[in-house]
């Protein structure tokens, strides 16, 4: 996995600041410490982790912070950001041209992952972005580098325009781009000569190539794996050629992700996907705040946890525990709860926000049905003050009428009165478990 020693040690280091009632100054520079190493150890570049952390130690002394009733939560909020930032804080889209077809010009040096990504490229634009990719060989130095895209073309079912290797790659460029227009596909990838060091040689001919026509894009492909190389790698490209973008691949066996971290800061250039295996679906958009999330290994829980600042009422959510411990609940506090959750926003997106709930099979594209949620509810508001409290009251006269007066059916009513049914014994077992013996510490 990507980032794990770093993520693990982070997480280290945050457990213990977590649930801290009060945050001292000492606490907040022992923690940056920690950061600090992890960081290094992670290889990011040294003149980016000092920035970070001091970056993120005036910000975490800060009276607003310590004053607040949340400040654990406050200084790992204030992490999170400024990991976002350090990537490039929002993902960066493609540029495309409002006059077809859009260049995008794919550089790197040989072994980066160059080819491969272009065919990955070309896929995602096709399925997400319904766009007619021209794949263009240009890569006549590498070795079999043109019958390689030729293959990836096939794979794909996507055409590869090339012209073998005895041309100049200024040449096939020139020729691809007239051919895109007759044939009016939208976008032309162009998979340019690598080498194995940057040359003067190198940089002129990307520098011939973009003088055709001026790209929309240029993608820097760089290997992940390389660390601090891939970061000098990418400054040297930047300099000499001018890129766009990066593409991070390999990130699916960078354990450190030093690259990722550093690459930003140093080029002042984006992030754009980066690649997780060798296959043609493995590239994935590169987003900077989840990416954060996931090396803090927090789920999104910080954005569900200043949705619940911003929604929940303090009162409220006292007055509902106790009922919970007293197992008062009623269909009134599960109708306010319902609204409660509605304001927080989609449920399907609250859903994914939850730490490890994406690792669960089937969870990662689970649809909440916002219909049914209405119907739940129209159920609920067909009951009498008297039902609502006390649900064992309703008998098979009472159900008809709650399914007429809603508009359901009295299946639907059953299964609602069942749910909540459950949801009680549900309840009363967590009660329980929290104030008996064998006590049990839920772990977010
Ligand atoms: P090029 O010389 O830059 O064109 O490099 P290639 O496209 O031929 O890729 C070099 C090697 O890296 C190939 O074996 C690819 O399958 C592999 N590769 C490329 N991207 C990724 C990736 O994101 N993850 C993994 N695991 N391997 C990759």
């Amino acid at each position: 996995m990507a980032f794990e020693g770093l993520a693990e040690r982070l997480q280290g280091t945050i457990q213990k600041i977590t649930g801290k009632g009060k945050v001292t100054e000492q606490d907040v520079k022992e923690m940056m410490r920690e950061v600090r190493m992890a960081l290094i150890e992670a290889d990011v570049n040294l003149k980016v982790v000092k920035e970070f952390v001091k970056k993120v130690s005036e910000r975490a002394v800060g009276s607003e912070v310590m004053k607040s009733l949340t400040p654990g939560q406050q200084v790992i909020k204030i992490v999170q950001d400024e990991l976002t930032e350090l990537m490039g804080g929002e993902q960066s889209p493609i540029k495309f041209n409002s006059r077809p077809p859009t260049v995008i010009m794919m550089v790197g040096l040989q072994g980066a992952g160059k080819t491969t990504t272009t065919g990955k490229l070309a896929n995602v634009l096709r399925k997400k972005y319904n766009r007619k990719p021209l794949l263009v060989a240009a890569d006549v130095y590498r070795p079999a580098a043109v019958q390689q895209l030729e293959t990836l073309g096939k794979q794909l079912a996507l055409p590869v325009f090339s012209l073998g290797t005895d041309i100049s790659p200024v040449e096939i460029a020139r020729q691809a781009l007239a051919h895109a227009k007759e044939e009016h596909l939208d976008v032309v990838i162009i998979d340019t000569a690598g080498r194995l060091h940057i040359d003067e040689a190198l940089m002129q001919e990307l520098k011939d190539i973009r003088a055709l026509k001026e790209p929309d894009e240029v993608f820097l492909v760089v290997d992940a794996m390389t660390g601090q190389d891939a970061v000098n790698v990418a400054e040297s490209f930047n300099e000499a050629v001018g890129i766009t973008g990066v593409v991070l691949t390999k990130l699916d066996g960078d354990t450190r992700g030093g690259a990722a971290l550093s690459i930003r800061a140093v080029t002042q250039k984006p992030i754009k996907f980066v690649g997780m295996g060798e296959k043609m679906d493995a590239l994935e958009s590169f987003h900077p705040e989840r990416m954060a999330s996931r090396i803090l290994g927090m789920g999104d829980v910080l954005s569900l946890i200043e949705k619940a600042q911003a929604n929940v009422d303090m009162e409220k959510a006292k007055e509902l525990e106790e009922k919970f411990l007293t197992q008062s609940f009623t269909f009134d506090d599960f109708i306010e709860q319902i609204q409660a959750l509605k304001k927080m926003g989609p449920l399907d997106e609250l859903l994914k926000m939850i730490p490890g709930m994406n690792k669960m099979k089937g969870m990662d594209n689970v649809k909440v049905d916002e219909k049914q949620m209405g119907r739940i509810e129209a159920i609920i508001y067909s009951m009498t003050p008297a039902e609502k409290t006390n649900p064992e009251i309703i008998n098979s006269s009472r159900k008809k009428r709650i399914a007429q007066g809603s508009g359901t059916s009295i299946q639907e009513v059953n299964r609602l009165l069942k749910q909540f049914e459950d949801m009680k014994k549900m309840m009363k077992q967590m009660t329980g478990m929290s104030s008996g013996k064998g006590k049990k510490k839920m772990k977010l």
